[in-house]
């Protein structure tokens, strides 16, 4: 079922006991007040456990920012889905443009993480989205399609329909300039029909499409308004309580 999702990614913030502060708020904070979305907040690995207690018995859900592409074994530093399963959380944010730039992750890299991760039950949010040159060259359809196929088009019907996609525009990301709500809605409808042609209407109707990119209490309101629009992938505005509620309430009439 097509769910309304918004998602913090602390990415590399956040002490432990900053981390465990946070979550106990944000446990507060929801507990008074009704919320018309899921709400997960992806954390650095060494938070997961801490986090995941403290929210067991919430609605809020937990999630990493990353996955190994190998399951177990002789890969020093690396986390692997079985791991990040074991600490109670069902989420994994998976291409992101920071990893995909930073850490040289490619379409098969990912589509080996999509894999590990739904073998162990976690939930991949897999990141899509085009640079600015590719946006400025009209290239952005092209560019979102091919990430889609290349990763993620060879799983079955059955496992696609686990994903959650987020459309997150790299020229967006942690620079203040979100993409107009137009913009969003556009290639959001786009990458259903990506999906639709791929896997049929009926899935396709069911997957959730989160955008992210510079989304904060300002806007999220607007953006999550799109009939394609099913929530946010959250940066910056995910590392404060008041902020990340902000966002949430994008979704309360
Ligand atoms: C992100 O990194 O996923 C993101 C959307 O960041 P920000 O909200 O800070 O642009």
């Amino acid at each position: 079922m097509r769910k309304n999702i918004v998602a913090g990614n602390w990415k590399m913030n956040k002490t432990l006991q900053e981390g465990i502060e946070f979550v106990k708020e944000l446990k507060e904070v929801l507990a008074n007040d009704k919320t018309n979305c899921e709400v997960v907040v992806c954390t650095p690995f060494i938070h997961l456990a801490s986090v995941s207690t403290i929210l067991e018995v919430t609605n809020i859900g937990v999630g990493a920012e990353n996955c190994a592409n190998q399951v177990s074994g002789a890969y020093t530093g690396e986390v692997s889905a079985t791991m990040v399963a074991s600490t109670g959380a069902k989420y994994v944010i998976l291409g992101h443009s920071e990893r995909r730039a930073y850490y040289g992750e490619t379409a098969e890299i990912l589509k080996e993480k999509v894999e590990l991760a739904l073998a162990n039950d976690l939930t991949p949010i897999f990141c899509i989205g085009e640079v600015l040159e590719e946006r400025e060259a009209n290239k952005q359809n092209e560019v979102v399609s091919g990430q889609l196929a290349d990763s993620l088009f060879s799983l079955s019907a059955e496992d696609f329909s686990k994903v959650v996609l987020a459309y997150e525009p790299v020229w967006a990301i942690g620079t203040g300039k979100t993409a107009t709500s137009d913009q969003a809605q556009e290639m959001h409808a786009f990458i259903r029909s990506i999906v639709a042609e791929k896997y049929g209407k009926e899935i396709a109707d069911n997957t959730s499409i989160l955008y992210g990119g510079s989304c904060n209490p300002s806007n999220a309101k607007e953006l999550f308004s799109n009939p394609d629009v099913d929530g946010g992938l959250i940066g910056g505005a995910s590392l404060k309580v008041a902020d990340f509620k902000g966002v949430i309430n994008g979704f309360n009439s």
